[in-house]
């Protein structure tokens, strides 16, 4: 029997998502806090709910792709949420970058109820989304994983169980630490290269055709050379990221650092692009 999908959060990463697996033939239903949203999807065939209970009670298989922990606990918890509904037997699989304790906390509530709950953050962002490109790291019972595991393989070219609840979180807070750096980094080369008279773009050419290419400079470096810094990934995101990291107990020199600089900076740049650090650092 086919899996009925239902979907949960439709921001820049859900959108492009959810649409992967109707492109694969996937039954999907959609519910977005903003409903407004949900309009696109119809129109490629998803099918709507007006809250997460009803969602989850014409689903088999619920996956979530929201903000934060605060999101999460809404969709579970609130007025019709989640844990409201009289179901069992259901996947519920978090893609949201979220807290490990939060996902052990789900985790045990569906279990209670008799259903299953996998974390499960991405790396990747919205063109990776678009491609069903993105790298997935999963959190829970191996057999739970390995049937969530067709699924998650349409949206991502690797799905990965690195442990048990929460783990597939931690893994993703350290990825994303890692990001934080990336990107204050190449700011503050491209900063200090400009202080030097030295130009933008023939930077980037050089970092590219050196051992330190990657896709991420490469796109980043052309956002600020079109000085576009529309989020793809928005600044908050990463600062909240690297919060969650500290919370859990990451106090190496560089995060310090990088979380305070990108804490300082979502006043003003929030909402712009994780590169528009850049901005905060010239
Ligand atoms: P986004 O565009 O800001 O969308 C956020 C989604 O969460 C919206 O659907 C929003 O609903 C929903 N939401 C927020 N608070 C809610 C609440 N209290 N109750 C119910 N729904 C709520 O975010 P995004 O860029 O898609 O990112 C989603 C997640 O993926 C985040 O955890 C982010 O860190 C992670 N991520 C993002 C990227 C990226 O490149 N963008 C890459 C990897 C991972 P409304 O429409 O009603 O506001």
């Amino acid at each position: 029997m086919t899996t009925r999908i239902g979907w949960i959060g439709l921001g820049k990463m859900g959108i492009p998502m959810s649409q992967q697996l109707i492109k694969a033939g996937y039954p999907v239903t959609v519910y977005n806090r903003s409903a407004a949203k949900e309009a696109s999807l119809q129109s490629m065939g998803a099918a709507t709910a007006s809250n997460p209970a009803g969602l989850i009670q014409q689903t088999d298989m619920v996956i979530i792709m929201v903000t934060d922990d605060q999101a999460i606990r809404d969709i579970f918890t609130g007025a019709n949420g989640l844990l409201s509904a009289k179901v069992n037997s259901r996947i519920i699989i978090n893609m949201s970058t979220v807290s490990p304790a939060i996902s052990k906390e789900m985790a045990l509530l569906c279990e209670q109820a008799g259903n299953h709950y996998l974390d499960a953050p991405v790396s990747g962002s919205v063109k990776q989304a678009e491609g069903g490109q993105l790298v997935i790291m999963a959190g829970g019972a191996d057999e739970v994983f390995q049937q969530a595991r067709p699924i998650l393989q349409r949206l991502g070219k690797l799905a990965m169980r690195v442990g048990d609840h929460g783990a597939g979180n931690s893994a993703k807070l350290a990825i994303n630490t890692l990001l934080g750096f990336y990107a204050q980094g190449l700011a503050e080369a491209v900063v200090f290269a400009r202080q030097q008279g030295i130009r933008t773009e023939d930077l980037l050419t050089l970092i590219d055709n050196s051992a330190l290419s990657n896709i991420f400079t490469r796109l980043k470096g052309e956002a600020i050379l079109n000085d576009n810094y529309q989020a793809a990934f928005a600044l908050k995101h990463i600062a909240k990221d690297l919060r969650l990291a500290t919370q859990v107990g990451l106090s190496t020199p560089l995060a310090q650092v990088a979380f305070q600089t990108f804490q300082e900076a979502t006043p003003t740049f929030g909402e712009e692009d994780i590169i528009a650090i850049i901005k905060q650092i010239d």
